[in-house]
């Protein structure tokens, strides 16, 4: 019988958003369990708008937030315990090494980056070849793991009163390797990027790192990452985590504003399920103008701040 948990993955503010759409797939199959190693009325006003049905606490030695392997070992006894078949995270650098580690931990099969996920067919969906070819794969075993890309689903409240519970895993101390000492943010606007709902990116007509300070400016109107090309990228405008495309980041925001960026395919791979694309480019051939929703032909170094002033 179908049994499915999702994950839930926290940042300083509670839940992250992209979980609640993960939430709402998983509630969209039968009842969820939301699997957490915050105290269950942390989560629950979350939980309780995206359709949960319980809140398992999963307690083991010590802080587990910041005990990823012992965290994924305490996660794959309760997944065993509680017979669930089917588990959903978020795909995020926490999303992944979890679930990674769970697969481990129960030989089971771990599919990353879906954009689809039909727990009852036991099916995903994948890009591959820089987002020219949608697959659809089985997935099998006695337990499934799949990793959700972030802003791929949309979310949708389903009131729910969930039930909440712990359980108390009996993995040993002894057997942590791994313990999270300290957690830096890293550069100015790139913080979660495949996360970020609104993303403003530069590419090589920035002309240099000062200059993405314009983008910046938009970004915080917008409450947006800023995000670069890999032109941009290999002249030191911007470090490489700020990299979108197929050698950087794959992101899914509801708004991508590419800012002096021709649309070379590999930058397109890193965009293209992005909801709403527009294009500042001050060549009205560029081939981005044939890839996005709304263009802006111009100087960036106008357009932008003009942009900006018009968001108050
Ligand atoms: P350009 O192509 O040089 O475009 C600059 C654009 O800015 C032009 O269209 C120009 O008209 C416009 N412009 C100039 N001045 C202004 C101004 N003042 N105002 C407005 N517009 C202006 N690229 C990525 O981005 N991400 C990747 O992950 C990636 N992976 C790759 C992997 C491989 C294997 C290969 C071969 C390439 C990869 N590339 C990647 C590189 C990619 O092919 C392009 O070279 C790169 O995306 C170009 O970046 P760009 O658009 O910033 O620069």
């Amino acid at each position: 019988m179908t049994k499915i948990a999702v994950i839930l993955e926290s940042d300083g503010h509670g839940v992250k958003d992209s979980v609640h759409a993960a939430l709402t797939l998983a509630a969209s199959f039968g009842p969820v369990i939301a699997l957490t190693t915050s105290p269950a009325e942390t989560v629950l006003d979350t939980c309780a708008r995206y359709g949960a049905a319980r809140i398992i606490t999963v307690t083991g030695p010590g802080d587990l937030s910041l005990r990823p392997d012992l965290r994924a070992t305490a996660f794959a006894e309760c997944i065993k315990a509680e017979d669930i078949t089917d588990v959903i995270a978020i795909h995020s650098m926490e999303g992944k090494d979890t679930l990674a580690r769970i697969a481990v931990e129960l030989s089971a099969a771990f599919v990353g980056d879906c954009l689809g996920i039909d727990v009852a067919a036991r099916s995903v969906k994948k890009s591959y070849f820089a987002g020219k070819v949608l697959a659809s794969l089985g997935v099998p075993g006695e337990v499934a793991l799949y990793g959700l890309r972030p802003n791929a689903l949309p979310a949708m409240e389903k009131p729910s009163q969930p039930e909440m519970g712990t359980f108390t895993a009996s993995v040993e101390d002894s057997t942590g390797a791994v313990t999270v000492i300290e957690t830096q943010g890293g550069d100015a606007g790139s913080a979660d990027l495949s996360e970020a709902t609104v993303i403003v990116s530069g590419g090589r007509a920035m002309g240099d790192a000062c200059n993405f300070a314009i983008l910046e400016a938009l970004a915080a109107k917008l409450e947006a990452g800023v995000g670069a090309s890999r032109a941009a990228v290999d002249a030191g405008y911007a470090p490489h985590t700020m990299q979108v495309g197929q050698t950087g980041k794959t992101v899914s925001p509801n708004l991508y504003i590419a800012c002096g960026i021709s649309g070379a395919v590999q930058h397109y791979a890193g965009i293209k399920t992005a909801k709403v694309i527009v294009a500042i480019n001050k060549d009205k051939d560029a081939p981005i103008f044939s890839k996005c929703n709304y263009g802006i032909v111009g100087d960036l170094f106008e357009a932008v701040p003009e942009l900006t002033k018009a968001l108050g």
